[in-house]
């Protein structure tokens, strides 16, 4: 029989298990710090739980913990990338980002991809599953717990596609902001997805405060198509209008993430193209200079295109930054640690 995952329940879930074991109703917030504010991982470690109980637990209950298989650390900017082991034997990569405002966690959704984006290491081995909710918290905790500091942001841009793991992404935001655990802001948390323009809508309708990031790369449909699969599904209009509609639900201005590859989507008339898109809309752009990958024939464009193509659209009004690259020198993009691991074995 399977056991429950303890650690993916909400403390409303907790609260109903709690009353069926017949057990004190108090017992169910215990349990909820114990997993979630101190992180522990074993039920010996709950001290304050009668012994029985904690028997019980372990008996019905997995505690999913993540354990630590590698780090590296970049010598340029203190970023530390972590290699985590899951409880089937699956690796799945984080990585943590010191910023002036605090520390910045940015977790995978999934073991693996779908998605099959041209240019991205995380889609090169296919999906193997989408992670739970308890596993998409240890990756926040255990970073934590590693430096011995508070993380203040989380980005859901690692390996996977977060709205393709819709339900549990859900309950991972609800646990990760819940005043009864990590309690994050809603604001400091970012969700980055391709453009699964269904999930868009459903996900604007829980109108968090959450940050919407769009995958776009590119300022056509017919170019996007040729790097992202996804294109097929959804145009390029309705993938606009899914952004437009969660700016309007909630508020929340969306950013639009356009990696910079040479010679593919780097030129003016691109820049000009993504200006008209975006003319006069409230958001912001975040260009990314491409990480080379081994398997995939891409290079980042040179420094001073991408200088050109930022200030093209800054003529145009649009808010646009080319983000720092942080970690350059422990192994680029995403996806890279993991496979590297999975080729090594
Ligand atoms: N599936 C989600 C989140 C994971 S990818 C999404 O598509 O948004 C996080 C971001 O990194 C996405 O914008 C993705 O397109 C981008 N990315 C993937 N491979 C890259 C590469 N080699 N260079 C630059 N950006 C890359």
């Amino acid at each position: 029989m399977n056991k429950t995952d303890i650690r993916s329940m909400r403390l409303e879930q907790l609260k109903k298990m709690i009353a069926d074991m017949r057990e004190r109703s108090f017992r169910a917030k215990q349990l909820y710090e114990w997993m979630h504010v101190k992180h522990v991982s074993s039920f010996e470690e709950m001290t304050n739980l009668p012994k029985s109980l904690r028997e019980k637990l372990q008996e019905m209950c997995d505690l999913t913990t993540l354990e630590i298989v590698g780090v590296q650390e970049s010598r340029l900017d203190g970023t530390r990338k972590y290699l985590f082991r899951l409880p089937d034997g699956n690796v799945i990569e984080s990585v943590l980002m010191r910023y002036k405002h605090g520390n910045s966690v940015c977790i995978s959704s999934q073991a693996g991809c779908r998605m099959g984006c041209r240019f991205c290491a995380s889609a090169i081995g296919g999906l193997v599953r989408g992670l739970t909710p308890a596993e998409m918290l240890e990756q926040v905790y255990r970073v934590g717990q590693d430096i011995g500091e508070r993380i203040s942001n989380v980005v859901v841009m690692g390996t996977g596609e977060p709205l393709d793991n819709y339900k549990n992404l859900i309950s991972f935001i609800e646990m990760l902001t819940d005043e009864n655990g990590l309690n994050i802001g809603q604001r400091s948390v970012t969700v980055s997805t391709c453009g699964l323009v269904p999930e868009i809508y459903a996900l604007a309708d829980h109108q968090y405060q959450i940050t919407l990031a769009l995958s776009l790369h590119a300022a056509s449909q017919e170019k996007r198509l040729a790097l992202m699969p996804v294109a097929q599904k959804y145009s390029l209009e309705e993938t606009l209008e899914a952004c437009n509609a969660y700016f309007k639900t909630t508020g929340r201005r969306v950013t639009y993430e356009y990696s910079l590859i040479r010679d593919v989507n780097d030129s003016l008339q691109d820049a000009q193209q993504l200006s008209a898109l975006l003319r006069g809309k409230n958001c912001h752009v975040n260009l990314i200079p491409a990480n080379p990958v081994k398997e995939r024939d891409i290079s980042p464009s040179k420094g001073h295109v991408a200088a050109a193509f930022k200030n093209e659209l800054e003529k145009n009004g649009i808010n646009v930054t080319i983000r720092r690259e942080m970690g350059r020198d422990i192994d680029g993009a995403c996806g890279q640690l993991r496979r590297r691991y999975q080729e090594e074995r």
